[in-house]
Protein backbone atom coordinates (compact mmCIF):
# COMPACT_ATOMS: atom_id res chain seq x y z
CA UNK A 1 0.00 0.00 0.00
CA UNK A 2 0.76 3.16 -0.44
CA UNK A 3 3.44 4.46 2.52
CA UNK A 4 1.46 7.78 3.44
CA UNK A 5 -1.79 5.87 3.53
CA UNK A 6 0.22 2.55 5.51
CA UNK A 7 1.67 5.03 7.93
CA UNK A 8 -1.40 6.85 8.88
CA UNK A 9 -4.46 4.06 8.59
CA UNK A 10 -2.29 1.02 9.30
CA UNK A 11 -5.44 -1.13 10.14
CA UNK A 12 -7.12 0.30 7.11
CA UNK A 13 -3.97 -0.85 4.67
CA UNK A 14 -4.15 -3.95 6.75
CA UNK A 15 -7.27 -4.71 6.44
CA UNK A 16 -8.02 -4.10 2.55
CA UNK A 17 -4.71 -6.32 1.90
CA UNK A 18 -6.23 -9.18 3.84
CA UNK A 19 -9.47 -8.62 2.42
CA UNK A 20 -8.01 -8.24 -1.36
CA UNK A 21 -5.73 -11.27 -1.27
CA UNK A 22 -8.67 -13.34 0.60
CA UNK A 23 -10.44 -11.96 -2.72
CA UNK A 24 -13.08 -11.21 0.16
CA UNK A 25 -13.69 -7.25 0.27
CA UNK A 26 -17.38 -5.99 -0.28
CA UNK A 27 -18.43 -4.61 -3.97
CA UNK A 28 -19.64 -1.54 -2.53
CA UNK A 29 -17.48 0.40 0.28
CA UNK A 30 -18.04 3.55 2.37
CA UNK A 31 -14.89 5.55 3.27
CA UNK A 32 -15.97 8.16 5.43
CA UNK A 33 -14.28 11.04 7.59
CA UNK A 34 -13.50 14.91 7.45
CA UNK A 35 -10.38 14.15 4.77
CA UNK A 36 -11.77 13.40 1.49
CA UNK A 37 -8.61 13.37 -0.74
CA UNK A 38 -7.08 10.60 1.98
CA UNK A 39 -10.42 8.65 1.26
CA UNK A 40 -9.80 9.12 -2.82
CA UNK A 41 -6.16 8.34 -2.50
CA UNK A 42 -7.33 5.13 -0.58
CA UNK A 43 -9.79 4.34 -3.16
CA UNK A 44 -7.28 4.67 -5.78
CA UNK A 45 -4.88 2.57 -4.03
CA UNK A 46 -7.68 -0.55 -3.48
CA UNK A 47 -8.20 0.32 -7.50
CA UNK A 48 -4.45 -0.32 -7.26
CA UNK A 49 -4.20 -3.31 -5.81
CA UNK A 50 -7.43 -4.87 -7.52
CA UNK A 51 -5.95 -4.54 -10.76
CA UNK A 52 -2.14 -4.91 -10.55
CA UNK A 53 -0.51 -7.69 -12.78
CA UNK A 54 1.75 -8.41 -10.20
CA UNK A 55 2.29 -8.27 -6.02
CA UNK A 56 0.84 -5.46 -6.01
CA UNK A 57 3.89 -3.99 -4.41
CA UNK A 58 4.02 -0.39 -3.70
CA UNK A 59 6.06 0.71 -5.91
CA UNK A 60 4.69 -1.58 -8.52
CA UNK A 61 5.35 -0.63 -12.11
CA UNK A 62 3.20 -2.63 -14.08
CA UNK A 63 0.91 -0.99 -16.33
CA UNK A 64 -2.03 -0.91 -14.31
CA UNK A 65 -0.34 0.35 -11.50
CA UNK A 66 1.06 3.29 -13.26
CA UNK A 67 -2.18 3.95 -15.14
CA UNK A 68 -4.29 3.86 -12.10
CA UNK A 69 -1.49 6.61 -10.21
CA UNK A 70 -1.36 8.98 -12.87
CA UNK A 71 -5.22 8.50 -12.92
CA UNK A 72 -5.61 7.40 -16.31
CA UNK A 73 -7.02 3.94 -16.42
CA UNK A 74 -10.18 2.99 -18.16
CA UNK A 75 -11.50 1.00 -16.01
CA UNK A 76 -10.84 2.94 -12.63
CA UNK A 77 -13.67 6.29 -12.95
CA UNK A 78 -14.10 8.97 -10.45
CA UNK A 79 -18.29 10.11 -10.63
CA UNK A 80 -19.02 13.43 -9.35
CA UNK A 81 -20.82 15.98 -10.51
CA UNK A 82 -17.39 17.29 -12.96
CA UNK A 83 -16.07 13.99 -13.81
CA UNK A 84 -17.26 11.49 -16.30
CA UNK A 85 -20.32 13.95 -17.39
CA UNK A 86 -22.79 12.52 -19.87
CA UNK A 87 -25.03 15.28 -20.05
CA UNK A 88 -25.41 19.10 -18.80
CA UNK A 89 -25.90 18.91 -15.35
CA UNK A 90 -23.34 20.80 -13.02
CA UNK A 91 -24.50 20.12 -9.33
CA UNK A 92 -25.22 16.83 -9.16
CA UNK A 93 -24.19 13.19 -9.77
CA UNK A 94 -26.86 12.32 -12.72
CA UNK A 95 -29.39 9.49 -13.27
CA UNK A 96 -27.38 9.47 -16.94
CA UNK A 97 -23.91 8.86 -15.14
CA UNK A 98 -25.59 6.46 -13.45
CA UNK A 99 -26.94 4.51 -16.17
CA UNK A 100 -23.34 5.12 -18.10
CA UNK A 101 -22.12 2.99 -15.13
CA UNK A 102 -24.73 0.75 -15.32
CA UNK A 103 -24.07 0.04 -18.96
CA UNK A 104 -20.17 -0.50 -19.04
CA UNK A 105 -21.12 -3.55 -16.70
CA UNK A 106 -22.74 -4.94 -19.25
CA UNK A 107 -19.84 -6.16 -20.79
CA UNK A 108 -17.27 -8.17 -19.40
CA UNK A 109 -13.56 -6.94 -18.93
CA UNK A 110 -10.19 -8.20 -17.67
CA UNK A 111 -9.82 -5.52 -15.19
CA UNK A 112 -11.44 -5.01 -11.89
CA UNK A 113 -13.77 -2.03 -12.46
CA UNK A 114 -13.89 0.67 -9.52
CA UNK A 115 -16.04 3.40 -9.55
CA UNK A 116 -14.91 6.07 -7.09
CA UNK A 117 -18.52 8.58 -6.46
CA UNK A 118 -17.75 11.61 -4.59
CA UNK A 119 -18.53 15.19 -5.03
CA UNK A 120 -15.43 17.44 -6.10
CA UNK A 121 -14.77 20.78 -7.60
CA UNK A 122 -12.13 22.78 -8.98
CA UNK A 123 -11.02 25.35 -6.47
CA UNK A 124 -8.04 27.05 -4.82
CA UNK A 125 -6.67 24.97 -2.18
CA UNK A 126 -6.39 25.79 1.19
CA UNK A 127 -3.19 25.42 2.10
CA UNK A 128 -3.66 22.10 4.70
CA UNK A 129 -5.47 20.95 1.44
CA UNK A 130 -2.18 21.67 -0.55
CA UNK A 131 -0.33 20.04 1.87
CA UNK A 132 -2.43 16.98 1.04
CA UNK A 133 -2.16 16.85 -2.57
CA UNK A 134 1.31 17.85 -2.87
CA UNK A 135 1.86 14.49 -0.30
CA UNK A 136 -0.05 12.29 -2.74
CA UNK A 137 1.65 13.93 -5.62
CA UNK A 138 5.44 13.00 -4.44
CA UNK A 139 4.32 9.63 -4.17
CA UNK A 140 2.82 9.41 -7.87
CA UNK A 141 -0.79 10.12 -7.55
CA UNK A 142 -2.88 12.06 -9.40
CA UNK A 143 -6.42 13.34 -9.39
CA UNK A 144 -8.84 12.40 -12.54
CA UNK A 145 -8.41 16.45 -13.96
CA UNK A 146 -5.93 18.18 -15.14
CA UNK A 147 -5.18 21.64 -13.38
CA UNK A 148 -3.94 24.69 -13.61
CA UNK A 149 -1.33 25.97 -11.42
CA UNK A 150 -4.17 27.70 -8.89
CA UNK A 151 -7.34 25.82 -9.43
CA UNK A 152 -7.06 22.28 -8.54
CA UNK A 153 -9.30 19.31 -8.73
CA UNK A 154 -10.09 18.29 -4.86
CA UNK A 155 -13.00 15.44 -3.88
CA UNK A 156 -15.22 16.34 -1.38
CA UNK A 157 -18.11 14.03 0.10
CA UNK A 158 -20.90 13.09 -1.18
CA UNK A 159 -24.08 13.85 0.02
CA UNK A 160 -27.98 13.57 -1.12
CA UNK A 161 -28.00 16.98 -2.53
CA UNK A 162 -25.41 16.15 -5.22
CA UNK A 163 -26.21 12.62 -5.34
CA UNK A 164 -30.18 11.87 -5.57
CA UNK A 165 -32.20 9.33 -3.67
CA UNK A 166 -33.24 8.73 -7.63
CA UNK A 167 -29.59 8.53 -8.79
CA UNK A 168 -28.70 6.69 -5.60
CA UNK A 169 -31.64 4.73 -5.96
CA UNK A 170 -30.74 3.76 -9.77
CA UNK A 171 -27.30 2.05 -8.35
CA UNK A 172 -28.94 0.11 -5.98
CA UNK A 173 -29.57 -3.49 -7.76
CA UNK A 174 -25.87 -3.36 -9.02
CA UNK A 175 -24.84 -3.49 -5.11
CA UNK A 176 -27.02 -5.65 -4.46
CA UNK A 177 -26.07 -7.89 -7.04
CA UNK A 178 -22.93 -7.32 -8.45
CA UNK A 179 -21.37 -8.56 -11.62
CA UNK A 180 -18.05 -9.84 -10.74
CA UNK A 181 -14.41 -7.71 -10.24
CA UNK A 182 -16.37 -4.74 -10.11
CA UNK A 183 -16.54 -2.27 -6.99
CA UNK A 184 -18.37 0.93 -5.98
CA UNK A 185 -16.66 3.04 -3.01
CA UNK A 186 -18.74 6.44 -1.87
CA UNK A 187 -16.48 8.94 -0.50
CA UNK A 188 -18.47 10.82 2.12
CA UNK A 189 -18.11 13.06 5.57
CA UNK A 190 -20.43 11.53 7.34
CA UNK A 191 -22.48 8.25 6.73
CA UNK A 192 -25.71 9.42 7.37
CA UNK A 193 -25.12 11.92 4.21
CA UNK A 194 -25.88 8.81 2.15
CA UNK A 195 -29.16 6.82 0.81
CA UNK A 196 -29.56 4.33 3.87
CA UNK A 197 -30.36 1.47 1.44
CA UNK A 198 -26.72 2.03 0.24
CA UNK A 199 -25.56 1.94 3.66
CA UNK A 200 -27.06 -1.49 4.67
CA UNK A 201 -25.42 -3.07 1.63
CA UNK A 202 -21.89 -1.88 1.73
CA UNK A 203 -19.47 -2.50 4.26
CA UNK A 204 -18.46 1.19 5.88
CA UNK A 205 -14.83 2.65 7.07
CA UNK A 206 -13.89 5.38 8.96
CA UNK A 207 -10.62 7.26 7.66
CA UNK A 208 -10.71 9.54 10.48
CA UNK A 209 -8.32 12.88 9.73
CA UNK A 210 -4.68 13.05 8.54
CA UNK A 211 -2.83 12.52 11.77
CA UNK A 212 -1.13 9.93 12.28
CA UNK A 213 -3.09 7.34 15.01
CA UNK A 214 -1.21 4.81 17.66
CA UNK A 215 -2.69 1.76 18.12
CA UNK A 216 -2.04 0.14 21.40
CA UNK A 217 -2.38 -3.51 21.58
CA UNK A 218 -0.33 -4.72 25.00
CA UNK A 219 -2.77 -4.25 27.11
CA UNK A 220 -4.94 -7.31 25.74
CA UNK A 221 -2.11 -9.19 23.29
CA UNK A 222 -1.51 -11.54 26.23
CA UNK A 223 -5.10 -13.02 25.30
CA UNK A 224 -4.14 -14.27 21.81
CA UNK A 225 -1.46 -16.07 23.11
CA UNK A 226 -2.84 -19.71 21.75
CA UNK A 227 -4.66 -17.80 18.84
CA UNK A 228 -6.55 -19.27 17.08
CA UNK A 229 -7.90 -20.66 20.35
CA UNK A 230 -9.69 -18.74 22.88
CA UNK A 231 -9.80 -20.02 26.17
CA UNK A 232 -12.98 -20.26 27.59
CA UNK A 233 -12.22 -18.39 30.97
CA UNK A 234 -10.81 -15.26 29.79
CA UNK A 235 -13.23 -14.40 27.30
CA UNK A 236 -14.82 -12.32 30.68
CA UNK A 237 -11.05 -11.09 31.07
CA UNK A 238 -10.61 -9.66 27.77
CA UNK A 239 -13.73 -8.27 28.06
CA UNK A 240 -12.81 -6.49 31.33
CA UNK A 241 -9.66 -5.69 30.18
CA UNK A 242 -10.57 -3.96 26.88
CA UNK A 243 -13.52 -2.17 29.30
CA UNK A 244 -10.68 -1.35 31.43
CA UNK A 245 -8.20 -0.01 29.11
CA UNK A 246 -11.19 2.46 27.51
CA UNK A 247 -11.74 4.08 30.62
CA UNK A 248 -8.74 4.38 32.34
CA UNK A 249 -7.23 5.80 29.43
CA UNK A 250 -10.73 7.81 28.51
CA UNK A 251 -10.91 6.68 24.76
CA UNK A 252 -13.81 5.94 22.57
CA UNK A 253 -14.65 2.63 22.35
CA UNK A 254 -14.44 2.29 18.58
CA UNK A 255 -11.17 3.37 19.42
CA UNK A 256 -10.72 0.03 21.43
CA UNK A 257 -12.12 -2.42 18.83
CA UNK A 258 -9.75 -0.75 16.18
CA UNK A 259 -6.86 -1.56 18.28
CA UNK A 260 -8.10 -5.12 18.14
CA UNK A 261 -8.74 -5.14 14.61
CA UNK A 262 -5.53 -3.54 14.57
CA UNK A 263 -4.00 -6.50 16.36
CA UNK A 264 -5.71 -9.08 13.83
CA UNK A 265 -4.70 -7.28 11.00
CA UNK A 266 -0.77 -7.53 12.13
CA UNK A 267 -1.48 -10.88 12.61
CA UNK A 268 -3.09 -11.40 9.08
CA UNK A 269 0.39 -9.89 7.42
CA UNK A 270 2.43 -12.15 9.36
CA UNK A 271 0.42 -14.92 8.59
CA UNK A 272 -0.45 -14.43 4.98
CA UNK A 273 0.82 -18.07 3.32
CA UNK A 274 -1.17 -20.10 6.29
CA UNK A 275 -4.47 -19.89 3.77
CA UNK A 276 -6.38 -21.98 6.69
CA UNK A 277 -5.53 -19.07 9.42
CA UNK A 278 -5.86 -16.47 7.20
CA UNK A 279 -9.51 -17.79 6.87
CA UNK A 280 -10.04 -17.57 10.46
CA UNK A 281 -8.60 -14.35 11.09
CA UNK A 282 -10.51 -12.28 8.50
CA UNK A 283 -13.57 -13.74 9.96
CA UNK A 284 -12.37 -12.36 13.36
CA UNK A 285 -12.22 -9.08 11.42
CA UNK A 286 -15.35 -9.00 10.31
CA UNK A 287 -16.41 -9.74 13.36
CA UNK A 288 -14.90 -6.33 15.08
CA UNK A 289 -16.50 -4.87 11.96
CA UNK A 290 -19.52 -5.98 13.19
CA UNK A 291 -18.75 -5.09 17.10
CA UNK A 292 -18.73 -1.60 15.46
CA UNK A 293 -22.11 -1.57 14.10
CA UNK A 294 -23.49 -2.71 17.66
CA UNK A 295 -21.59 0.47 19.49
CA UNK A 296 -22.85 2.66 16.47
CA UNK A 297 -26.37 1.05 17.80
CA UNK A 298 -25.96 1.99 21.38
CA UNK A 299 -25.79 -1.23 22.52
CA UNK A 300 -23.25 -1.06 25.82
CA UNK A 301 -19.20 -1.47 25.20
CA UNK A 302 -19.16 -3.72 27.86
CA UNK A 303 -21.33 -6.24 26.16
CA UNK A 304 -19.87 -5.67 22.79
CA UNK A 305 -16.55 -6.59 24.12
CA UNK A 306 -17.91 -9.58 25.81
CA UNK A 307 -19.89 -10.37 22.97
CA UNK A 308 -16.59 -10.42 20.73
CA UNK A 309 -14.76 -12.68 23.58
CA UNK A 310 -17.34 -15.06 23.52
CA UNK A 311 -17.32 -15.49 19.68
CA UNK A 312 -13.25 -15.91 19.61
CA UNK A 313 -14.01 -18.90 21.95
CA UNK A 314 -16.94 -20.46 20.04
CA UNK A 315 -15.98 -19.90 16.41
ZN1 LIG B 1 1.26 -3.54 -10.51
Amino acid sequence: MNKILENKYPYLTNFFETAISQNRLFHSLILYGSNNYIQYAMALELARKLNCLEDGNTDCQCQNCRWIRENKHPAVMTISKIDNKTDSSKTVISEDQINMVLDTLVNSSDYHRVFIFCDAEIKQLKSEEMTIYQEFKTTGYFPPQENSEDKIWYPSGINTACFSTVAANAMLKSIEEPSSKVTFIFLTNNKDDLLQTIVSRSQAFSVPDSKTINYEVSAFEKYFASYPKFNKETALDFAQCLLNYQNDNNLEPKYVIDCVQYYLTQLAKTNSSNSVLMNIIYKDIEKTQNSKKMLDAYIKEQTVYEELGFYFVKR
